[in-house]
């Protein structure tokens, strides 16, 4: 009986500890296009992890910073145009 209390308990806080992981690290282009482009709900998890890690990773913050100028973190935003 303690012996599952104690596994449950192991797994939850295994979870937790994942989520706090998660949030420290960095997003895929995608994940932060997504975001610049009001593609993540609010309130969401996704939204919340990306906005707590944007709080801690200058990295990422420069990433935004090049995605507002439009200079493109995927190839396909390139518009070459045609001739
Ligand atoms: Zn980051």
């Amino acid at each position: 009986m303690f012996t599952i209390f104690l596994l449950i308990a192991a797994y939850i806080v295994y979870r937790a500890v994942r989520q706090i992981l998660r949030v420290y690290e960095c997003p895929s282009d995608e994940v932060l296009t997504a975001f610049w482009r009001g593609k993540l709900r609010p309130g969401s998890e996704p939204h919340r992890q990306l906005i707590t890690h944007l709080g801690t990773c200058e990295k990422c913050q420069e990433r935004l910073h090049l995605l507002r100028q439009g200079l493109p973190l995927e190839d396909h935003l390139i518009d070459k145009g045609q001739d």
